[in-house]
């Protein structure tokens, strides 16, 4: 855990948050927050701050806990559909060090966008340069 991390502190029950869902390893609780009625968070217990950064274990426990929940959520406020996401890195949005999943509840008609609005300029890459983007990450996959 880290001693000034928010999320440690109420996976230690320091700071109170309303839980939705725990297993040994994960917790949901509603974001203190929300965009949206009903927007929850998933997070790993220990704690970690990238995606990259969690075991294949921990992973498959997170986001398994993320299917059994997004339906059970949206129904529980009678949601239309839900944003699934993870802000990984600052640059990205990340205000909480801490690996969570975000599912936020929408409703026909809400004025939200869809997580395609979260980038920024659309780049015009070429055939070549989506080649070697493909190629880069399979070689670091890879590696
Ligand atoms: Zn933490």
């Amino acid at each position: 855990m880290s001693a000034d991390c928010i999320f440690c502190s109420i996976v230690d029950g320091d700071i109170p948050a309303r839980t939705v869902h725990e297993t040994d390893d994960v917790l949901a609780f509603l974001d203190a927050n929300p965009l949206a009625r009903g927007h929850t968070l998933v997070i790993p217990k220990s704690h970690a701050q990238h995606v990259g950064d969690l075991d294949d274990g921990l992973a498959s426990d997170l986001f398994a806990a993320v299917t059994e929940l997004t339906p059970r959520v949206q129904a529980a406020v009678d949601a239309d559909g839900a944003n699934v996401g993870i802000n990984d890195g600052e640059a990205a949005g990340q205000e909480v060090p801490h690996v969570h999943v975000h599912i936020i509840p929408r409703f026909e008609g809400d004025g939200g966008a869809p997580l395609h609005a979260v980038g920024g300029d659309r780049p015009d890459l070429s055939d070549d340069e989506l080649d070697a983007i493909a190629a880069d990450v399979s070689a670091a996959l890879d590696g």
